[in-house]
């Protein structure tokens, strides 16, 4: 973007094209107002994202859908109607093995996708700092870049990356936001037995290393081909925060073939996610600043599930139209 972007004053910009900004962006484009999103990623997903290697296709972020809540409920819904989401039961190793989930079609991020091709989304840009000029917003990006003119700006951003945002704006709950912290998970990638020869789609808890470890081919709409994720435990991911992705590629891949019974033999790729799951949401649908025209939303606000940052989203969204009303001229 050059600087002639600037020229145009959009009502909203959003920092963060997951499930909970895109919601927003959805209720607000609904009532009328321009909105523009921002999103460092490279596609769209956030948490809610599918990785290819080749053929082979992991969702590494979140594996299901948790949704509670009568606008996540009602959110859910439509995806299942519109084909975006699917019910997923793996056959699981164990004595109690009864799970079953919601996932996205053909990937966990074909919700997300969907949602982001009704909007204007720009992938690939960091929001590095938000300023003021003549009563407006200027969503900065990397190297001083000026990014877009808002009249009012939703950070929908892990809440730790959106203290650093935040720092410096005035933003009143700004104490609130640093005060929630998010959980670690591992996550390995990669090509192991097949599910048939194994015996097993799905293994929960084997062990203080892995949370679960999952056959992507046994979610529906996905290629049979024996890809498979596996979560490592949040105390295990901790411990090994700061290790380098050799380190734990090595650790995992002798776990791996210790549940497996079997040599893991091609390459594993790891991800970490360094805010993965909130442990102490703040416990308020969103957090807003009216004076401002600033406000923040995410799953941390209610919890740490895709149906908590609908939830969340739908709230940010509301207020944002409310406020939007409230500062339109009157009409004739
Ligand atoms: C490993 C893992 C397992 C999970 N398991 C489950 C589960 O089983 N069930 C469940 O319901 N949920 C699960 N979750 C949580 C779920 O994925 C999240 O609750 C949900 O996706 C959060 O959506 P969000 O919009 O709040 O945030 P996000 O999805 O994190 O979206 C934020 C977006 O902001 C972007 N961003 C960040 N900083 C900037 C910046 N400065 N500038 C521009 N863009 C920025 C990011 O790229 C991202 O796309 C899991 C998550 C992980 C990581």
């Amino acid at each position: 973007m050059t600087k002639s972007n600037l020229d145009e004053v959009v009502d909203l910009a959003v920092v963060g094209a997951g499930a909970s900004g895109l919601t927003a962006a959805d209720v607000c484009q609904a009532s009328g107002q321009t909105v523009r999103l921002f999103d460092k990623g490279r596609g769209p997903g956030g948490r809610l994202s599918t990785r290819r290697a080749g053929s082979l296709r992991f969702d590494h972020g979140a594996r299901s859908l948790s949704v509670k809540g009568p606008g996540a409920e009602a959110a859910l819904s439509k995806w299942i109607r519109e084909g975006l989401v699917e019910k997923w039961t793996p056959q699981e190793r164990g004595p109690d093995a009864d799970f079953s989930g919601w996932v996205g079609k053909p990937g966990m991020n074909a919700p997300i996708k969907h949602a982001a091709g009704l909007h204007r989304v720009c992938f690939g840009s960091r929001v590095a700092a938000l300023r003021q000029d003549l009563g407006h917003w200027i969503v900065m990006g990397e190297e001083e870049a000026p990014l877009c003119r808002a009249r009012r700006v939703l950070v929908a951003i892990p809440a730790p990356q959106a203290t650093e945002l935040l720092d410096g704006t005035g933003f009143q709950h700004q104490a609130r936001v640093a005060a929630v912290e998010f959980d670690p998970i591992w996550v390995a990638m990669f090509q192991g037995p097949h599910p048939a020869a194994v015996g097993f789609e799905t293994v929960a808890s084997q062990g203080p290393v892995f949370a679960v470890i999952d056959a992507q081919g046994s979610k529906p709409g996905r290629p049979s081909d024996p890809a498979w994720v596996a979560q490592a435990s949040v105390p295990w991911s901790r411990a090994h925060l700061e290790d380098s992705p050799e380190v734990i590629e090595a650790d995992l891949r002798s776990e791996l073939e210790r549940i497996f019974n079997q040599a893991v033999s091609g390459p594993i790729q790891v991800h970490r996610w360094r805010y993965a799951r909130c442990s102490n949401p703040v416990g308020e649908e969103a957090l807003v600043d009216e004076a401002l025209g600033l406000a923040c939303c995410g799953d941390w606000c209610l919890g740490d599930t895709v149906g908590d940052a609908i939830q969340s989203g739908l709230a940010a969204g509301r207020w944002l139209t409310d406020l939007s009303a409230e500062s339109s001229p009157a009409s004739p």
